[in-house]
């Protein structure tokens, strides 16, 4: 049984939704009357026309009935962009800072209004347009964690560009593929940034891709306008003469300064329909090929702002801070589109949670009095071996609500982030979400619903969701299985670009009438959803179904182990059989006697069957770039395979060579 915390008087007391009751009430009020609930919250937003009435919603979930497609307000037209800037100019608050800008380097940060963000959002509005930009066009964006990126995304927004923000940590043949796949005709990017003592040459990077989109892919991108960053920013390491970096080509190169020189702060913007494309993202790739997902118009507006509002419980006062980087969908949802729709203040970080100390991140949450902090576990457990001096030093209690996304917390590293980075009086919400699901979909509240350390939580409203067996019969009640929605919320994807054929057999094929999420999930006798991991990650041992999430927990409960990652091999006798990766903390020698001690405790709190038939130390795991384990190569390795398959999001290849060698 694991402890239920409650929320404690410090985050209730100033919270919108202050009790589980009140979360009941709304939560049935979403399924029970979706245009009332939503239409309520879409008042406060600008419509250039109104929704047609009785046309809130339509869908198809079920593929044996036709086609699948989603629409919200269908009839409405607006612009993001218009409802996050000029909105809230108008109702005054044109002075309130949106962005403090927190660079690499501490010596470099900045802030900006609203007011000025406008106005710079329509000078490159304007700009792009001046290049023969405009609706339904992608610009694909390659840029660091400065605030021409956001600028940039808004300025798309504006005048009914699709944006397709690709990671600025990927190579350049992953940029090529990702720009050709949706016939970029803008590329936008910086001449490079730091990233702690590492120098990155972006131009470069995207020199080498647009050269490879043509020869590879035989698309070519027109325009490729540069940010001058470096020359503004405090040198982190080596720099030397900055333009002798990459090359220039005046034919397609042109510098965002000069594009915007002459530019008017006023651009008016393109009106969209609510099912107007509004961007585009490529998944993470942990499981596969990235997947181009798009989202639209006004169902995306109004899921980010909600959801923003009541996870965050964000308050006109409040600092937030986001520690995502805009290449990933928690970059877009929670760093841009619906603390803006808020009109709230944010954090946005360039640099390194390790430079150029390993306590920068609770130097800045100092520095910013933030109040909402969101990140990663990943991030947790790599800060958690430096010790909690390096938190504890830190004046943290700004802090009310900490957020965590990207895998399952593990629920060492949940009590860590609970006890020593909120003092056990913050509330943890664990969302659970996907790039498909535009925002949270399974999360706890903070002033509304206790919370149980490694589990997501609750449903947000309007999501149904559903726990199915293998042959597609609903689990009621405690059980685990596939987890899975019977109907749309507003910001769930609603294709893939370019390819519809895809969407609906990745999505909506294994169980007609559910979105699919791939993932596994089990509901406690709470009732609680607890997220398992990636199906493909069960593991049958013996007979047993087991989450690899389940064993990784309980490894790092050794406190000499840091990291773990489970996948499974053939067995002749079990049918599968665990070979766990474990990392050690810092100063830790592998020994055999650690190696006894972690299967016995594997044994002794899941069970002989779950006994580990390996366990290799590790000097790292294969990661993407946005931190989350690939267990699909962790699976190859534990087989020898050689054969990896798509490697273009892995972060460090060179981790993939060593685990071949140290196998034991
Ligand atoms: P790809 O789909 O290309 O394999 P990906 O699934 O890693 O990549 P994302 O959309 O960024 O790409 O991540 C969504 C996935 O991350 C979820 O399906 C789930 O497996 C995992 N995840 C995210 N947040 C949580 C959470 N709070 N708890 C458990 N798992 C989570
Ligand atoms: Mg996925």
């Amino acid at each position: 049984m694991s402890r239920v915390f409650q929320p404690s008087a410090h985050v209730v007391e100033k919270s919108r939704l202050p009790s589980l009751d009140k979360y009941k009430e709304m939560y049935k009020n979403s399924l029970d009357n979706p245009e009332e609930f939503w239409s309520e919250i879409a008042k406060e937003f600008y419509w250039q026309t109104p929704y047609q009435p009785g046309k809130f919603v339509s869908y198809n979930f079920d593929i044996t009935k036709g086609d699948i497609f989603v629409k919200w307000m269908e009839g409405a037209v607006t612009n993001i962009c218009v409802n996050l800037l000029d909105r809230n100019i108008e109702k005054g608050h044109g002075d309130k800072i949106a962005y403090y800008w927190e660079g690499n380097h501490p010596d470099d940060y900045s802030r900006i209004t609203y007011r000025k963000l406008k106005d710079l959002v329509c000078q490159f509005a304007n700009g792009l347009r001046s290049r023969g930009v405009g609706k339904g066009d992608r610009v694909s964006i390659y840029m660091p964690m400065i605030l021409e990126t956001v600028v940039c995304m808004l300025a798309c927004a504006r005048i009914g560009a699709i944006h397709s923000v690709v990671f600025a940590g990927f190579s350049s043949d992953s940029l090529a593929e990702r720009m050709s796949d949706c016939k970029a005709k803008v590329l936008v990017t910086s001449d490079g940034a730091w990233r702690g003592e590492k120098l990155l040459i972006l131009k470069k990077t995207c020199d080498e891709a647009l050269e490879k989109a043509k020869t590879k892919h035989d698309h070519t991108v027109e325009t490729c306008i540069v940010v001058s960053h470096l020359a503004k920013a405090s040198p982190c390491g080596k720099l030397g003469d900055i333009q002798s970096l990459y090359d220039w080509n005046d034919d397609i190169d042109v510098w965002w300064h000069e594009l915007i020189e002459n530019q008017s702060n006023d651009c008016e913007p393109e009106w969209m329909d609510a099912e107007d494309p509004l961007f585009m993202l490529y998944t993470s790739g942990s499981t596969g090929k990235p997947k181009g997902v798009l989202h639209t118009t006004a169902g995306y507006l109004l899921y980010a702002a909600t959801t923003f509002r009541y996870v965050f419980d964000y308050q006109e006062k409040d600092v937030y801070w986001c520690t995502a980087d805009v290449g990933w969908i928690t970059g877009h949802t929670y760093v841009v589109y619906a603390p803006l729709a808020n009109c709230a203040t944010s954090v946005m970080f360039e640099g390194s949670p390790f430079y150029p100390d390993n306590d920068r991140y609770w130097a800045v949450v100092q520095k910013y009095k933030v109040t909402q902090m969101y990140t990663a576990p990943t991030a947790i457990r790599s800060l958690m071996k430096f010790g909690v001096e390096n938190v504890t030093k830190h004046d943290l209690k700004s802090l009310r609500v900490l957020g965590s996304v990207g895998e399952p917390i593990n629920p060492e590293a949940w009590h860590w982030y609970y006890n020593y980075v909120g003092s056990e009086r913050c509330s943890i919400v664990d969302t659970f979400w996907q790039t498909e699901t535009g925002g949270h979909v399974l999360t706890s509240l903070p002033g509304a619903t206790p919370m149980k350390p490694g589990a997501a939580g609750f449903p947000f409203f309007g999501v149904a969701p559903t726990i199915l067996d293998d042959n597609g019969k609903v689990i009621e009640g405690p059980g685990e299985g596939y987890l899975v929605f019977s109907r749309p919320w507003p910001s769930i994807m609603r294709t893939l670009f370019g390819n519809h054929e895809r969407y609906q057999s990745v999505y909506f094929s294994k169980f007609p009438g559910y979105y699919c999420t791939g993932d596994g999930a089990r509901r406690d006798e709470d009732g609680f959803l607890w997220v398992t991991g990636r199906i493909d990650d069960m593991l049958n041992v013996s007979g047993h179904l087991m989450s690899t999430a389940e064993v990784e927990s309980v490894l790092t409960e050794d406190s000499r182990v840091s990291e773990a990652a489970v996948v499974s091999r053939p067995h002749p006798q079990k049918g599968e059989a665990l070979h766990c990766f474990v990392i050690l903390n810092a100063g830790v020698q592998p020994d055999p006697s650690i190696t006894d001690a972690l299967k016995k405790h594997v044994r002794a709190r899941i069970g002989a069957f779950a006994a580990p038939d390996a366990i290799q130390f590790a000097p790292g795991l294969p990661k993407t770039r946005s931190g989350k384990i690939m267990r699909r190569i962790l699976r190859k390795i534990a087989v020898g395979d050689t054969d990896i398959g798509d490697t273009s999001t892995l972060a460090d290849p060179s981790i993939v060579d060593q685990l071949f060698k140290s196998k034991p």
